[in-house]
């Protein structure tokens, strides 16, 4: 398996830098380091790394403007690094387009677990695969068939398209408006309710085939995300 990415750790701590790059670098990766928040952007523009490790606190611009800066021109992978437990819900609020949270302190096995969870979830939108499979589900995108528990379930289009877009990206979690704007291809500017009767009908299609399994979960005041069940 290729575990050769390039992996930028931006964090201002130089021990906890040093920490990160070292196992990152046993983890077969290449690491680069930057301690100050304004020098990333023009790195990433120049670099273009596969997965960002991004500490909040930072000198020169703090980690939330350095992801919302990256957003605006690219969909790397970012995993944001905060000191405080309770910061994740408020992080994850800010629509920040982060992929994941890690909180301090942590255990560098820790990250590099979650490194690798996260270049393997992007693996399957890289390599455009036709063929998404997520527990029960499968969805051939070829064939544009969808079978559930080996039983064909039939989708609306945008139904279909929702379901697709939350199996490239399985715990990602989507804002109303950015599923309606990947599944529609428009911007519905205060519209984005009318994505929650589409997600309740695909629940209701898929409960059907899965009872009491809620694959598709409500993040509270931001959107959506499709998640094993626990
Ligand atoms: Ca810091």
């Amino acid at each position: 398996m290729n575990t050769n990415h390039t992996i930028l750790v931006v964090e201002d701590e130089r021990k906890i830098a040093e920490l990160l790059r070292d196992y990152l670098m046993k983890a077969g990766h290449d690491v680069f380091v930057q301690d100050r928040g304004d020098r990333v952007v023009p790195f990433v523009k120049s670099r273009m790394p596969d997965l960002i490790l991004l500490d909040i606190m930072l000198p020169g611009m703090d980690g939330m403007e350095v992801c919302r800066q990256i957003r605006k021109f690219s969909s790397v992978p970012i995993i944001m690094i905060t000191a405080r437990v309770e910061e994740i819900d408020r992080l994850i609020g800010l629509e920040l387009g982060a992929d994941d949270y890690i909180c301090k302190p942590f255990s560098p096995r820790e990250v590099v677990a979650r490194v690798k969870a996260v270049l393997r979830r992007i693996q399957p939108a890289q390599e455009e695969k036709t063929v998404l499979i997520f527990g029960a589900i499968v969805l051939d995108d070829e064939k544009r068939m969808v079978t559930i528990d080996g039983q064909e379930v039939k989708l609306t289009p945008i139904e279909y398209g929702l379901l697709k877009t939350l199996m490239i990206h399985p715990n990602r979690i989507f804002a109303r408006n950015e599923l309606i704007k990947i599944v529609s291809g428009y911007d519905f500017d205060g519209y984005d309710r009318t994505i929650d009767s589409h997600i309740k009908n695909l629940r209701k299609k898929i409960s059907h085939c899965l009872p009491g399994q809620h694959v598709i979960t409500t993040v509270y005041g931001f959107g959506y995300k499709l998640e094993s069940p626990r």
